[in-house]
């Protein structure tokens, strides 16, 4: 991938996708979410800022992994939190 932008996407040549669609963090708690993000670094998919409990962001700032793609089908996007880098593939 290639933004010229942000140096953690463009080391990304393989986009990392759920195997199975749930926020690993609401079955935890028996929460609702809204839509999935994939963190690229380790591979775990959690749920975007529009659910409840925002675990993607909050792993983000917690963990220090910069990029999430988005886990919803027929979206393909890549987002880069310190560099607020978007790119589509
Ligand atoms: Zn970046
Ligand atoms: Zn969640
Ligand atoms: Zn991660």
């Amino acid at each position: 991938m290639t933004t010229g932008t942000c140096p953690h996407i463009d080391t990304i040549s393989e986009v990392k996708l759920p195997e199975v669609f749930e926020c690993a963090e609401c079955v935890k708690i028996g929460a609702r979410w809204v839509h999935l993000r994939s963190c690229q670094i380790c591979g775990v998919t959690l749920c975007c800022d529009s659910s409840p409990n925002k675990h993607a962001t909050k792993h983000a700032h917690f963990t220090g992994h910069p990029v999430i793609a988005s886990a919803q089908p027929g979206e393909r996007w890549l987002y880069c939190y310190p560099d607020d880098a978007f790119v589509q593939y």
